[in-house]
């Protein structure tokens, strides 16, 4: 699942990820995304840190009420976390930095889904 509110950058992953393989499902915010754990559970999760309404870590942790375990990838234009422990206790794996290169993103995602470390 990839979450951004910015289309753009949500229909860039789409095609990336798209083109890797991964059924891919997008959320614009983090209402979307929290309704779409509830319904069907993704086995990754691409988080924007930065958006309107619930932030990427606001989400997240309304998402582990009702479900932990998904491994989550942070995409955010800033390089660190106020509380990065809370974060990894989350499921938060990485942290992608934007301006983001899809190659990466793809490698990561894939390390990712495999179980390897990033
Ligand atoms: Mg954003």
């Amino acid at each position: 699942m990839v979450v951004d509110d910015r289309p753009a950058i949500r229909q860039l992953l789409a095609e990336a990820l798209g083109d890797g393989g991964h059924k891919v499902i997008l959320a614009a915010n983090g209402y979307e995304a929290i309704e779409i754990v509830q319904q069907q559970r993704p086995d990754l999760i691409l988080l924007d840190l930065k958006m309107p309404g619930l932030s990427g870590l606001e989400t997240l942790r309304e998402i582990n009420k009702f479900s932990s375990g998904i491994p989550v990838i942070l995409i955010t234009a800033y390089g660190e976390l106020s509380d990065p422990g809370e974060a990894e206790r989350m499921g938060v794996r990485c942290l992608i930095i934007k301006p983001f290169d899809l190659h990466e993103v793809r490698a990561v995602v894939r390390r990712v889904l495999d179980g390897l470390s990033v």
